[in-house]
């Protein structure tokens, strides 16, 4: 059972936390959490190949980590892999919304619609430092298509959100028309020209890779095990051909482990058709894949500050996009187009740049051009064959998931959203629960992801410690951001060197320490891992931190027990997947060389 493409072929639960509105799960009766670091690679390894496992998690995107999550915290062993970095797939790539999507009720997605909207309340509850409110612009012209509908649309949106709580209160506000002068006031480059009227409504941003970090960390506390950068090159089968195990390329050591399990869970998003024609030769492709792109402008080019703007969908013309304000940056995206390409090698097109930046000008007062242009990220939608997404045109359809159990016992789970995963976890894990006979509810909207507590306290506790080792105010929000009630232990790097209390990048208030941090606690293995998923300099710089690359490489190779070359070729292989993903833009990555030679003097 040869994996094609490749072709060699439970926590002690938050003692003592609790929130406004309902016990947390109450201390369990897990081990001790390793640090998630390379560190602790070894023992990782020797956890996860020692005996059977109860379930074995391939892919490591918001889906697989879900999973982990969900069935570690039921009570069962779990191990979980990843070709490449966690969210190094689509779940690093999407438009960092956690919404119900608005524009699914075009096409009457009405329990798809619900759904989004539940699990957006729950993870504004479970993660309120990662999934916090916005407004939304949503700009009415003459020629927008069915604008109409779109007031019946936000009416639904903020029912449901009120349905799921149970009461009227919500921290997510609710829809208002609005006039031409207030949408420009809340969107100030918004184009006036024609523009009728328009509605501002709420929904929720994240960061998606540190979203599906959080989500992993609260499943190593409940004993889950969590390997990056190990491929699943074949699978292992029984006597009766049922797959009961795989076979690991460990892609930082060369090594080949096995891991042997009970249950196979296949949540590796659009790569899916390959596990399971691996591990059943009859499989019908079941993904069509759909390829979006996201552009990344500076604030001042496109200033939005607290409302992001829902580019209407015109007649005739079935896409829709949205500009999102993301601190000194705007983001412009997305695109939705049939692709059929390389999985691999996804990367910023012509077509695509000028696509989403004509889409930009039509409705800015702006004349975006690619010189504005600071990074840019592609990203592949698992969308399922069979269903009108899979077969129809791309734009703005639905965003199902599905479960399929194969002949040989293969469970894989795919399709959905990145606000779905709760869900689609949910029914995974409730599936091998069934298979075991035995009666385990999934705990996971009672586990905190990160952050229990207050956020205003947990902001203002943290600006006060940052205060006083030096770290400016505008760090410790980010910190609180991206690290939760972890800012803290970042806090205790700099207080302990204050060296690393320094700024890294202006793309972003980043400190050096968090570099430290990543590879001691987030299971950062190479400089792509810490630049491109924990914090987003590959996005938002049009240098992509390259000035700062072998300083954070040098770091990284300390902390990993690493030599200098690895250092350098790190920023040497850092710039090369940058330049991929760019694409046409590749050329704005500058030579790393220079870098490395400054560095060195
Ligand atoms: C452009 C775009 C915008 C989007 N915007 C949003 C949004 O705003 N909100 C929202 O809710 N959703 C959004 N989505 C959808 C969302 O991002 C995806 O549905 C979700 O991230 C899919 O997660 P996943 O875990 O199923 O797949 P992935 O994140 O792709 O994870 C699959 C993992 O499997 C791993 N893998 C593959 N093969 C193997 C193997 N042989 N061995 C080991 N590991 C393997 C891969 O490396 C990968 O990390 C967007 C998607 C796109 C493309």
């Amino acid at each position: 059972m040869d994996i094609g493409g490749v072709r060699r072929e439970r926590p002690r639960a938050q003692p003592g936390r609790m929130s406004t509105a309902r016990t947390w799960l109450p201390a369990g009766n897990l081990r001790r959490m390793r640090p998630f670091s390379l560190a602790h690679r070894d023992a990782d390894v020797a956890d996860a190949t020692s005996g059977e496992v109860d379930v074995l998690v391939v892919g490591i995107g918001a889906t697989g980590a879900g999973v982990a999550l969900d069935a570690a915290s039921r009570g069962l062993s779990v191990v979980a892999v990843d070709k490449g970095d966690l969210a190094a797939g689509t779940s690093s790539k999407s438009s960092k919304l956690i919404h119900g999507g608005l524009r699914y009720l075009e096409n009457y997605e009405f329990a798809l619609v619900h759904e989004g909207v539940v699990e957006r309340q729950q993870l504004m509850r479970l993660a309120p430092h990662l999934v916090r409110p916005m407004e939304f612009v949503y700009p009415v012209w003459p020629d927008t298509a069915r604008r109409r509908l779109v007031g019946l649309g936000l009416t639904t949106y903020d029912v449901f959100a009120v349905a799921s709580l149970g009461t009227l209160r919500s921290d997510v506000r609710r829809h208002e028309r609005i006039s031409v002068e207030e949408a420009v006031e809340l969107a100030p480059a918004l184009s006036r020209s024609g523009l009728t009227y328009g509605f501002v409504y709420g929904d929720c941003a994240t960061d998606d890779a540190r979203l599906v970090l959080a989500v992993v960390q609260e499943a190593r506390r409940f004993g889950a095990v969590t390997l990056p950068h190990a491929e699943v090159v074949s699978f292992t089968p029984d006597a009766a051909g049922r797959v009961r195990g795989a076979v690991l390329a460990d892609h930082l050591t060369g090594r080949t482990h096995e891991v042997r399990a009970r249950h196979v869970v296949n949540a590796t998003g659009v790569w899916v058709d390959r596990l399971m024609t691996a591990a059943d030769a009859r499989h019908v492709p079941a993904v069509q894949p759909s390829k979006g792109v996201h552009v990344v402008v500076p604030h001042e080019r496109l200033p939005l500050d607290e409302a992001s703007v829902l580019l209407p969908s015109k007649q005739g013309d079935g896409r829709s996009m949205f500009a999102i304000p993301w601190g000194r940056q705007t983001i412009l995206g997305t695109t939705d187009t049939a692709y059929d390409g390389s999985l691999e090698s996804l990367a910023l097109e012509q077509d695509d740049l000028d696509y989403v930046l004509a889409s930009g000008n039509r409705v800015f007062d702006r004349s975006l051009t690619e010189d504005d242009v600071l990074g840019a990220w592609a990203g592949v939608r698992p969308l399922l064959k069979g269903s009108p997404d899979g077969n129809g045109a791309m734009g703005d359809l639905s965003r199902r998931h599905t479960l399929i159990e194969g002949e040989s016992g293969l469970i894989t789970i795919t399709g959905g959203k990145l606000t779905t995963y709760r869900r689609m976890a949910a029914d995974v894990v409730d599936l091998i629960v069934g298979r075991l006979g035995t009666k385990a509810p999934c705990r996971t909207d009672e586990i905190p992801l990160g952050s229990a507590r207050p956020l205003a306290a947990l902001v203002a506790d943290t600006v006060a410690a940052a205060t006083a080792v030096g770290v400016s105010a505008e760090a410790a929000k980010l910190l609180v951001r991206q690290h939760g009630e972890a800012a803290a232990s970042v806090l205790g790097l700099v207080a302990a060197d204050p060296a690393l209390g320094a700024p890294l990048s202006d793309a972003a208030a980043h400190l050096v320490a968090e570099v430290v941090h990543a590879a001691r606690h987030e299971g950062a293995a190479t400089l792509d891992d810490v630049f491109a998923r924990r914090m987003r300099l590959s996005l938002r710089s049009r240098d992509a931190g390259m000035p700062v690359a072998p300083l954070a490489a040098d770091l990284l190779a300390r902390e990993l027990g690493r030599p200098a070359q690895w250092a350098q070729q790190q920023v040497r292989d850092y710039a090369d997947a940058v330049r991929r993903e760019r694409g046409v833009l590749a050329a704005t990555v500058p030579d790393p060389l220079p870098a490395l030679a400054s560095s060195s003097t």
